[in-house]
């Protein structure tokens, strides 16, 4: 949908290192799953679909395995892609399991020092697996929960909120599964795609094209 000069994907890479920290997804890797999930869309070959893995914990597990397969196939060099950032050194540096380990210290002190009240320690959870409850949360509600402005569309894709205040526009699935090129994934009046409008302003401050 958009590209960006070399400096602008290193700084953008970084910044997706350090926010997604414990959670960090390979973004080849995850393309490579993504464009799979587009390509047999609630087939019995897609990598997450809740219409063929029904229960949360195998969907969960199928995702993962799926996922932890590409990036050590990325990783060993066995796997290439042409049209996705690569950053060898900070790939293998934000797939170690010790730096996974120094995020969720350094989360927990956060915690320590900065909670107010106990029950503050419940979010702590959320911290950890931020990035794969973003993929589960659109890949199961997404193809599962909603309305469909689509029914032509050949898989089982949903749009879960009709206002998507939460993954910012992701939620739009049949949407998005209809024109799986378009940037913006609102489609009717009422439908608002937030990352959509996100990308507008980086256009306009011509950090992407
Ligand atoms: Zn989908």
């Amino acid at each position: 949908m958009f590209k960006m000069s070399p400096f602008w994907e290193k700084v953008f890479f970084l910044l997706t290192f350090i926010f997604q920290g414990s959670s960090f997804l390979h973004p080849a890797a995850y393309a490579v799953m993504h464009r799979r999930h587009h390509s047999f869309a609630d087939t019995p070959k897609d990598p997450h679909s809740p219409v063929h893995l029904k229960n949360i914990i195998s969907f969960n597990l199928a995702t993962v395995t799926e996922y932890r397969k590409l990036v050590k196939e990325f990783l060993k060099g066995g796997r290439t892609i042409s049209d996705a950032p690569r950053w060898y050194t900070l790939e293998w540096f934000a797939e170690s399991v010790w730096t996974r380990v120094a995020f969720i210290i350094l989360y927990f002190l956060f915690y320590v020092q900065f909670a107010t009240s106990t029950w503050q320690f419940f979010l702590f959870p959320l911290h950890i697996f931020m990035g794969s409850m973003h993929g589960f949360i659109v890949n199961w509600f997404g193809h599962k929960t909603g309305y469909r402005n689509f029914d032509s569309v050949p898989d089982n894709s949903k749009n879960t909120l009709p206002l998507d205040f939460l993954m910012m526009g992701e939620l739009y699935q049949n949407n998005h599964h209809r024109s799986p090129r378009e940037p913006n994934f609102a489609v009717r009046w009422f439908e608002l795609d937030f990352g959509y409008i996100a990308t507008l302003a980086l256009k306009r401050l011509r950090i992407i094209y």
